[in-house]
C-alpha cells in the first residue's frame, strides 16, 4: 500500500494560486483586497457593501454526531463538499473558523481540514495567520489593564475588586495561568487580587466579533461588555472605563474576513473562532453572509456535535444574522458510531456491525434534533481506510430505514471528487422550497424555560437542576432585565448529556446548571453545566515536541 501522506505533506505538494486569482472568481478586484503576502487577503468593507447587493446563495451547514477521540472530520467535510460542488460545476464558497494557536501545539492539532480537503496555506492559517487572534488578545488585555488601572487610580466607579469578571487571555495552552495573583509588589503595583487567564478564543470579544455586523457594531458590543460589579451590586460595563474606542482601533483589521483557498482552489473565508462549548462555536456572521454573496452555495461548519454547535448556530447565530441553512450535513463515521455502541478506542480497527447498529442511536438523535429546526438533512459518512464494506453498507441501510438521505464522503482521500455523491444529495435538498426560520425557543421565555426546552428536546434529558449560585444569578438577571437573550449552554462535547461518560443517546438524566452569567457584549446568556475549561493545558507529550523548521523554511510535524 502506498504511504499515507500527512496533512502537511499533502499541503506542501499543492501549488497555490495567487489569492488575487481566487478573488477574481468571486467578483473581487485587487482593490477589494488587503494582501497579507501572496496567498492570504482581507476583504474590505467597501467590497462587502458592494457584494451585499448580490442575491443570496444557498447556505449549507455541516455538523456532526457527538465527537469521540476517534475524530469526526467536520472541517474536512465542509471543505470537501465545497470542492465537490465546484467540481460539479457550481460556485461554492467555504466559511470556516480560524484555528487557535493553543490547541495546535497541544493535543487537538490544527483546524484547517485534512487529507485532500484542506484550506491553505495551512501552516499560516494554523499559526499567526493575519493576526486576528493577536488583535483579540490585545483588545481583551487592554480592557483588563484599564480595570486594574481604574482601581489603582482611585476607583471612581467603586468597582468591587472581589467581583471583577473580566479575565486576561493568551492564545496558548498554559494551565499555570488559570489562577494567578496580580498586583503584587506594593502600592505602585496596584491592588493585589486573584485573577485568571483564558485562552483567547474564549474571550467575549471573539464571540462579539463573530456576531457583529461591522466595526461600529463591534465597538458598541465591546462597550456593552460587563466587566465587574460595583460595591452596590450593579453591573459595570466596559464603556464606563472609556476604552471601547481604543479596543475598536485594535480590532479594525480583525473584523475584516480573511480569504484563502482550498487544495482545489475553492475560495474560502476563514474568520473568527469562538469555542463551541463556552461560546457559540461558529465563524463570523460577516464571513458567512459574505460567502452567501460570493457564491451560489456557501458551506459552513459549527463546532462539536449538533447538540452544541448546530443548536447554537440555529438559536444564536441565525437569530442575530437573520439567516437559515437550506440544508444540513451531519458528519458521521463508522469508527465513532462503534465507540457510541460500546467499542473501546483501541479496537476500532476491527469490523463490528453490531456495535455500529447500537451506536446509530447517537446519529439518530442528532438527525431528529436538526429536524426540530425544520431543515432538510443528509448524513455524510466520512470514510476511513479501516471501514469495511459491510460496515458502510450497514450504516447506509440504517440511514435509509430512518428516512434520511445518506451519502459516502471520501473527501479526505480524494478531495472534491470523493464528495460527488454527497454533493448530489445536497443539491437535491437545496431544490426544496425554503421554510421559515424556526428557532427552538422563544427568546422572551424565562431562562429556566429556555433551558428546559434545550435539555428536553435536544439533549433528550428529563429536566434541569440548579446548583450553587445558579438560581440566585437567574433572579439577578431577571431583576436587571437581562434574561431575554438566547442561551449558550456550556457543556461537555463528549455526550448529549452533561456527563462525558454517557455515550450513545442517553436517557433518564437531568442536566445540572452551576453558573449563569450574561455576556452583554456578545448578547447571550452562558449557562455552565460541568467545569468547562477556558484555559486548556498541554498533554504529557505536546504536539509542539514533534514540530520543526529547516533552513529552507520547510515546516514538519504541524499535522
Ligand atoms: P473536526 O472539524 O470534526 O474537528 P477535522 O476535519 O478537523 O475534524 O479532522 C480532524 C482530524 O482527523 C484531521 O487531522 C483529519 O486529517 C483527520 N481525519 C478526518 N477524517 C479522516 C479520514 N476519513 N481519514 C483519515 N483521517 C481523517
Ligand atoms: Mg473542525
Amino acid at each position: 500500500m502506498a504511504k499515507v501522506l500527512s496533512d502537511i505533506e499533502i499541503a506542501q505538494q499543492t501549488k497555490l494560486e495567487p489569492i488575487t486569482a481566487i478573488a477574481k472568481q468571486v467578483g473581487l478586484t485587487d482593490d477589494d483586497l488587503e494582501l497579507y503576502g501572496k496567498y492570504k487577503a482581507k476583504i474590505s468593507f467597501d467590497a462587502i457593501k458592494r457584494l451585499s447587493k448580490n442575491e443570496d446563495g444557498k447556505l449549507v451547514l455541516v455538523t456532526a454526531i457527538t465527537p469521540t477521540p476517534a475524530g469526526e472530520g467536520k472541517t474536512l467535510t465542509t471543505i470537501g463538499l465545497a470542492q465537490a460542488l465546484n467540481y460539479m460545476g457550481h460556485k461554492a464558497v467555504v466559511a470556516l473558523r480560524e484555528p487557535s494557536l493553543g490547541p495546535v501545539f497541544g493535543i487537538k492539532g490544527g483546524a484547517a481540514g485534512g487529507g485532500y480537503s484542506q484550506v491553505l496555506p495551512m501552516e499560516d492559517i494554523n499559526l499567526h495567520f493575519t493576526g486576528d487572534m493577536h488583535a483579540i488578545t490585545a483588545a481583551n488585555n487592554l480592557l483588563a489593564a484599564a480595570i486594574d488601572n481604574h482601581v489603582h487610580q482611585g476607583n471612581a466607579l467603586r468597582i468591587d475588586v472581589r467581583r471583577i469578571i473580566w479575565k486576561r487571555v493568551m492564545d496558548m495552552n498554559d494551565r499555570a495561568l488559570r489562577n494567578v495573583v496580580v498586583g503584587m509588589g506594593g502600592k505602585v503595583c496596584g491592588f493585589p487580587r486573584e485573577d485568571h487567564f483564558m485562552i483567547t478564543v474564549a474571550s467575549e470579544i471573539m464571540a462579539a466579533l463573530c456576531l457583529a455586523s461591522d466595526l461600529m457594531d463591534l465597538k458598541k458590543r465591546m462597550g456593552d461588555i460587563t466587566v465587574a460589579y460595583d460595591l452596590d451590586g450593579n453591573l459595570v460595563k466596559a464603556r464606563q472605563l472609556g476604552v471601547e474606542g481604543a479596543m475598536a482601533i485594535l480590532m479594525k483589521d480583525a473584523i475584516k474576513p480573511n480569504l484563502v483557498q482550498t487544495i482545489e482552489h475553492t475560495p474560502a473565508l476563514v474568520h473568527g473562532g469562538p469555542f463551541a462549548n463556552i461560546a457559540h462555536g461558529c465563524n463570523s456572521v460577516v464571513a458567512t453572509k459574505l460567502a452567501m454573496k460570493m457564491g451560489d452555495i456557501a458551506v459552513t461548519e459549527a463546532g462539536f456535535g449538533a447538540d452544541l454547535g448546530a443548536e447554537k448556530f440555529m438559536d444564536i447565530k441565525c437569530r442575530f444574522a437573520g439567516i437559515k441553512p437550506d440544508a444540513v450535513v451531519i458528519v458521521a463515521t463508522v469508527r465513532a458510531l462503534k465507540m457510541h455502541g460500546g467499542v473501546d478506542k483501541k479496537n476500532l480497527q476491527e469490523e463490528n456491525v453490531e456495535a455500529l447498529k447500537k451506536g446509530f442511536a447517537n446519529l439518530a438523535k442528532h438527525i431528529e434534533n436538526m429536524r426540530l429546526f425544520d431543515v432538510p438533512v443528509v448524513v455524510g459518512i466520512n470514510k476511513f481506510i479501516s471501514d469495511t464494506d459491510e460496515e458502510i453498507a450497514t450504516l447506509r441501510k440504517l440511514c435509509e430505514d430512518y428516512g434520511v438521505e445518506v451519502a459516502l464522503n471520501n473527501c479526505w482521500a480524494e478531495g472534491g471528487k470523493g464528495g460527488v455523491e454527497m454533493g448530489e444529495k445536497v443539491l437535491k435538498l437545496l431544490q426544496q422550497p425554503k421554510t421559515p426560520y424556526k428557532p427552538l425557543y422563544d427568546v422572551n421565555a424565562s431562562i429556566p424555560e429556555k433551558l428546559e426546552t434545550i435539555v428536553k428536546k435536544v439533549y433528550g434529558g428529563d429536566g434541569v437542576l440548579f446548583e450553587g449560585n445558579a438560581q440566585k444569578q437567574i433572579k439577578e438577571l431577571e431583576a436587571f432585565g437581562l434574561d431575554k437573550m438566547p442561551i449558550c449552554v456550556a457543556k461537555t462535547q463528549y455526550s448529549l448529556s452533561d456527563n462525558p461518560a454517557l455515550l450513545g443517546a442517553p436517557k433518564g438524566f437531568k442536566v445540572t446548571v452551576k453558573d449563569v452569567r450574561v455576556c452583554t457584549g456578545a448578547g447571550f446568556i452562558v449557562c455552565q453545566t460541568s467545569n468547562i475549561m477556558t484555559m486548556p493545558g498541554l498533554p504529557k507529550v505536546p504536539a509542539a515536541n514533534r514540530m520543526d523548521i529547516d533552513e529552507n523554511g520547510i515546516i514538519t510535524g504541524l499535522f
